[in-house]
């Protein structure tokens, strides 16, 4: 290969980077690598059959676009897989692929013998054998909401849940990583109920601390020896929070079995809370070992996804509690609010529902307000100013900021800027006489008359609490 080969492959990366944006140019091109042009064939090589596939299936024709701008004689893209001893330590992926809809995936297998609710137990002899850690059945592929954050470890674990005995193994092991509550549990569940079909697969999914609890149970039982066997007896082996794996002789085990599946071609998957390079306690061939699959990361929820996660968990809810209703506005207010984790957002439901249970009252915006307030991640208020209230209360009741000032008192004008004097008392510190004066030079007691007349209505009329949280959450946004 020439010096010229390689400098016209640093523009083409060039104007790949600039077609598809650095995201997705980082996701899955940066180990992309020039192998050689022989003729109208352009060779390129990236580190697993997982990028491989990925690329040709969705970036085929932009790479060879790309190519042609710099050189138009080519005519072809030959992909290859570079051997995994070439480079022992590739950099992470980061995902930040947009959503491949996931309904251009085929539909997930039909589990055998599946209840009429919810998927079949996974093949309990293997689970029990080995101490398996329960699954929780409403952990499946089906409840697992697909965002941004999260499409290629959802596609990542789809495949290796379909997977056959014998299939070749894409990429192993396959290693998810994200920060608490961002869905590794649901990913790697979804993929243990998925992927045990039928009598002769066996998917076992394990914490990491069961692991290590089988294994010395084991061999106390003096049975090391058979749970080894039986270990490696099985097609997938599902490691979940690998962070918690300690001890020496736990780790050294855990490596023996890794080693042993991987190299006769078992599939591992493993979710940590930290990328291989930082899980300190374990070996540098360890962590290499770990890396030397594909590694992906499963970002924090957008507000979207939180959204699409709320309104599937209010219908799983329903299904149980027919009266469980969530205002659209309530939904969208704790997607907005609560931000930190999936484990929050199930909290947030689960007080609703527990308040509209005991209290037998409908879900508002002020009630959830109220539930989830301590869910909310502390921000600093910002400071309103009454000329805003004005404004936003006049946008809300299509009327004009001058009608809100003026001497008119009909009622469509009239209600309104009682609210606006309302929201004036309320969200600023400013007195009662400077307000008035800044409602076009009216007496205090006329606000304060407002403001009475307002908290009193607040009470009984529910749609007008409503029009009032919303207009404090424009106001504060
Ligand atoms: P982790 O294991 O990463 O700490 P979990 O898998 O336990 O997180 O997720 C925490 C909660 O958030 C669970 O209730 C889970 O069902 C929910 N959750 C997280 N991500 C998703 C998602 N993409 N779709 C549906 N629910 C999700
Ligand atoms: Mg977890």
């Amino acid at each position: 290969m020439t010096s010229m080969d390689q400098d016209q492959w640093l523009r083409v990366r060039e104007r790949l980077r600039a077609k598809v944006g650095e995201d997705i140019y980082s996701s899955w091109f940066a180990r992309m690598e020039l192998a050689g042009i022989v003729d109208d064939t352009i060779k390129l090589s990236v580190p697993t059959r997982f990028l491989k596939s990925w690329i040709q299936a969705h970036y085929a024709e932009k790479l060879l676009g790309c190519w042609q701008a710099e050189q138009p004689a080519m005519t072809r893209i030959e992909l290859t897989v570079r051997s995994a001893a070439i480079r022992p330590l590739p950099p992470k992926i980061k995902v930040a692929e947009p959503a491949p809809p996931a309904r251009e995936l085929p539909a997930p297998p039909r589990l055998n013998g599946s209840e009429p609710h919810g998927p079949a137990r996974p093949s309990s002899s293997v689970h029990e054998g080995l101490g398996g850690s329960p699954l929780d059945p409403r952990l499946t592929f089906e409840t697992f909401v697909v965002g941004r954050s999260n499409t290629l470890a959802h596609a990542a674990a789809l495949q290796v849940a379909r997977g056959r005995r014998g299939d070749a193994v894409m990429f192993n092991p396959l290693y998810i990583h994200a920060g608490v509550g961002l869905g590794k549990t649901h990913l790697l569940q979804s993929l243990a109920w998925a992927g045990n079909i039928g009598p002769d697969r066996k998917v076992l999914y394990l914490t990491a601390e069961r692991f290590v609890y089988g294994f010395v149970a084991a061999i106390r039982a003096q049975t090391a020896i058979a749970f080894k066997e039986a270990l490696r007896a099985i097609d997938v082996l599902v490691i979940d929070d690998l962070q918690f794996l300690q001890g020496k002789s736990s780790q050294s085990e855990f490596c023996h079995t890794l080693n042993a599946l991987i190299d006769s071609g078992r599939q591992v998957v493993i979710a940590a809370d930290r990328p291989p390079s930082d899980l300190e306690s374990l070996e540098e061939r360890m962590r290499s070992r770990l890396a030397g699959g594909l590694v992906v990361e499963m970002g924090l929820l957008g507000e979207e996804l939180r959204l699409e996660i709320l309104k599937s968990r209010v219908a799983a809810a329903k299904l149980h509690h027919p009266g469980f209703d969530v205002p659209a506005a309530v939904l969208v207010f704790i997607a907005k609010s609560v931000t930190h984790n999936g484990r929050d957002l199930e909290g947030a439901l689960n007080r609703l529902l527990a308040h509209s249970k005991l209290s037998g009252q409908p879900i508002t915006l002020e009630m959830a307000e109220h539930e989830v307030r301590d869910l909310i991640r502390p921000q600093e208020p910002r400071r309103i100013k009454i000329e805003e209230i004005q404004r936003i209360v006049a946008r809300q009741y299509n009327v004009s900021r001058a009608d809100l000032l003026s001497s008119r008192r009909t009622a469509n004008v009239v209600r309104p800027r009682q609210v606006a004097m309302y929201l004036a008392k309320t969200l600023t510190l400013r007195s009662l006489p400077e307000i008035g004066r800044r409602f076009g030079g009216r007496d205090h007691t006329t606000v304060l008359h407002a403001v009475r007349k307002i908290e009193n209505l607040v009470n009984k009329d529910l749609s007008l609490a409503e029009e009032i949280e919303h207009l404090k959450r424009q106001l504060q946004e």
